[in-house]
């Protein structure tokens, strides 16, 4: 199979589909990989490690999507992109299109076979395409948090950890999946003081088992929810229904009601966000304030430690991407059920239901 990974175009995202060594690894089983001319080039995957490895560098990514019988890239498809797919190719990488008709649309219309990473599936019920990149961004929430508290970053001014007679951040977890509980880890390494919400007592009585009285858990429930952000420095959304759109758990009255100075890091944004006040930043412009709260909402968090992010999702990808090539798309989707849950639209149908809820579409 011809393989393509084209450089990825979204706002500081400097993540690359496949790895030298993967590269390696599909060309000893007899795939081609078409890599666009400088795609790792900035995080230390240079162009000549590639060619190494096995590829053939491309000038644009005009000619990947020309040449290519499946393009495997990070980010989801943007608006020129999806104009270059066709009915007979294969496209694999994160999509969220729960909160996005317009790329939905553009999929649909390309007729290609578009398979989501964050909606395959594993045994236990975990999404091990998107657990990778929620480790990522939920260590990264609490560094992002620490950051914007300070008075330079338009915080108010609080250190996480505290120090000796004055008292540390705290901080609220919404949601104790992947993205909380790494969270959760950082904070409690910093010495914040944190509470954790989910709806699933099992993963709070995880938490309680790992951390005992140092981390408050909570049943999602409106009230509390309330009362603790009220009080709160630091709130991470971190919340998920699969493929569908993010529960919006915090209000606008409850934002009202926070600290002028304290940080909101939505990491459930690129699902819609779990805050009422939420919308989507970049990391050149990450934050906005809503009646003094600064809310941090970057969509692709782990474009910022784009190397350690290339790395751990390809590491999670990659069998895939050989069961897809080794097989064609038709034999791997009915061999692995678990792929097949990714599979969000195929010859221009729509064929994930949370999205077609979330959108509000018939199925
Ligand atoms: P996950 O499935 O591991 O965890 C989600 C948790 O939310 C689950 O424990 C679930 O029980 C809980 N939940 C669902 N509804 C709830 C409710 N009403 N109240 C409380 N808890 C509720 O998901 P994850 O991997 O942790 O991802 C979380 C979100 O972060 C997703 O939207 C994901 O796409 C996003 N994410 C964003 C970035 C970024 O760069 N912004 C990066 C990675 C992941």
């Amino acid at each position: 199979m011809i393989i393509g990974v084209p450089q990825e175009i979204k706002n500081n995202e400097f993540r690359v589909g496949l790895t030298p060594g993967n590269v390696s690894g599909l060309c000893k089983q007899g795939h081609t990989v078409l890599i666009q001319r400088g795609a790792g080039e900035q995080i230390g995957l240079t162009d000549e490690s590639y060619r190494i490895a096995g590829a053939s560098l491309i000038d644009s990514a005009a000619e990947i999507f020309h040449k290519a019988q499946m393009i495997v890239k990070v980010k989801e498809p943007q608006a020129q992109e999806c104009a270059m797919l066709r009915e007979d190719q294969i496209l694999f990488t994160y999509l969220h299109l729960a909160p996005d008709p317009k790329q939905t649309k553009a999929l649909m219309h390309s007729g290609a076979a578009c398979i989501a990473y964050e909606t395959v599936t594993a045994m236990n019920g975990a999404l091990p395409l998107l657990a990778p990149m929620s480790e990522v961004a939920g260590r990264m929430s609490i560094q992002a948090a620490a950051s914007h508290l300070e008075k330079t970053h338009g915080g108010l001014g609080v250190l996480m950890a505290g120090v000796p007679g004055v008292a540390p951040a705290k901080i609220v977890i919404l949601g104790c999946g992947v993205v909380g509980r790494n969270a959760l880890q950082m904070a409690v390494g910093l010495g914040a003081e944190v509470c954790i919400f989910d709806r699933d007592i099992d993963r709070l009585r995880q938490i309680d088992m790992l951390y005992g009285n140092r981390v408050r858990t909570f049943y999602s429930d409106n009230l509390l929810i309330e009362q603790e952000v009220c009080e709160a420095d630091v709130v991470i959304g971190a919340v998920l229904l699969p493929g569908g759109a993010a529960p919006k758990l915090v209000t606008y009255e409850m934002v009202k009601g926070m600290k002028a100075g304290s940080v909101v890091v939505d990491v459930a944004i690129d699902q819609g966000g779990c805050f009422e006040t939420s919308r989507p930043t970049t990391h050149a412009d990450p934050t906005f304030l809503v009646d003094g709260v600064l809310h941090y909402c970057v969509a692709n968090m782990p474009g910022a430690v784009a190397r350690t992010s290339t790395f751990a999702l390809t590491n999670a990808t990659y069998p895939f991407v050989e069961a897809l090539a080794n097989q064609g798309v038709m034999k791997a989707l009915s061999i692995d059920h678990h792929l097949r849950n990714g599979l969000s639209v195929y010859k221009g149908v729509l064929t994930s239901i949370p999205v077609a809820q979330a959108q509000g579409l018939d199925f």
